[in-house]
């Protein structure tokens, strides 16, 4: 039998953690009494630096019940680290990823097992249905993933970070040492024989979302720019056809001049391309200065996450699958 690590990313989660703790237990003590995981198998918070009380809480889960372990961050560094320095640390055969909030059907993670079994090292959960989530939600996920999919990066749709990952799909994805990791969009990277279990989306049942605008952008920007040179192709592109079209002009300026009376140096003909050439310009450097930034901040290889804290036994044995 596989021991199973499940890493639950809390940021300002005291509202819905005694609830989450407690249907993670169910779900998992349901699955030790099937034989389905073994019974040394764990639930590993990871307090991503928050200021209420959560970890206060995973403290007292720790105290209360041997399957409740912490990791707490040094500080908050965003969702994408703290799934990360849960699934790097952890021990165990199998590791799932769930976020605290319980939008995440914890039922689905028996079905993940079982497609584990059959011999998946990598299995998403997909969401079927998410008409909990605000129109806003749905309407920009969906344009995310559209705009993903255009800029030619291998993403699955409605999966976000919930997905089962055996102990060599985590040891291919430790090897990737990048500092700006959007996780998503490098596991289907990995290879390895994958496969999907759908669930439906429920609403929160407690607390707040924890992803503002200012970070869905963040993490939208960072997954278009981790993954795609497109828009600097783009640049390119734009640049050429800028290009044409102004000797197509001079032309057509040169044909008014030979073979017409009208050519009037025009105030409009020359004011106009400038502020075109100049936004295209701003564009231009604007979108390399994004990747530029980017390099920047990986050559300095920073650590993407410190641990200050851990509750539990992060060395226990694995085997190598
Ligand atoms: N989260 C985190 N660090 C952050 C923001 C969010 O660890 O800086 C966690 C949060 O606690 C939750 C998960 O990431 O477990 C997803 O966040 P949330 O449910 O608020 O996002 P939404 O479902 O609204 O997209
Ligand atoms: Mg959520």
């Amino acid at each position: 039998m596989k021991t199973l690590s499940v890493v639950v990313p809390c940021f300002n989660e005291e509202d819905v953690l005694p609830q989450t703790a407690k249907k993670l237990a169910e779900a998992m003590h349901k699955m030790m009494a099937d034989k389905l995981i073994a019974p040394d198998s764990h639930i590993y918070f990871v307090d991503d630096g928050s200021y209420d009380n959560s970890w206060q809480i995973i403290e007292s889960l720790h105290q209360s019940a041997e399957i409740f372990c912490g990791i707490k961050l040094s500080c908050n560094r965003g969702h994408q680290n703290a799934v990360l320095a849960g699934l790097l640390t952890v021990p165990g055969d199998m590791i799932v990823s769930i976020d605290a909030d319980l939008q995440d059907d914890v039922n689905a993670i028996e079905a993940m097992v079982g497609q584990h079994e059959v011999g998946c090292d990598i299995v998403y959960g997909v969401r079927s249905d998410r008409h909990h989530d605000t129109l806003f939600k749905r309407l920009t996920a969906h344009a995310f993933y559209k705009i993903m999919r255009w800029l030619g990066v291998d993403i699955i749709s409605s999966h976000a970070d919930f997905r089962l990952m055996s102990r060599r799909a985590v040891k291919a994805l430790a090897e990737h040492s990048e500092v700006n990791l959007f996780v998503r969009g490098l596991i289907p990277q990995l290879g390895f024989k994958t496969s999907c279990v759908s669930y439906i989306r429920a609403p929160r049942p407690a607390g707040q979302s924890k992803y503002p605008l200012r970070k869905m952008l963040a993490l939208a920007l960072n997954g278009v720019t981790s993954f795609s040179i497109r828009p600097l192709r783009f640049i390119t592109l734009m640049g050429f056809t800028v290009s044409c079209v102004s000797v197509l002009l001079a032309f057509w300026g040169l044909a008014i001049k030979l073979f017409t009376n009208d050519a009037l140096p025009g105030w409009a003909s020359t004011v106009t391309p400038m502020y075109l050439l100049g936004g295209v310009q701003l564009l231009s450097l604007g979108i390399i200065g994004e990747y530029l930034g980017k390099i920047y901040l990986e050559t300095k290889h920073r650590p993407r996450f410190i641990i200050e804290h851990v509750l539990g036994d992060l060395n226990a044995s694995t085997d190598e699958r």
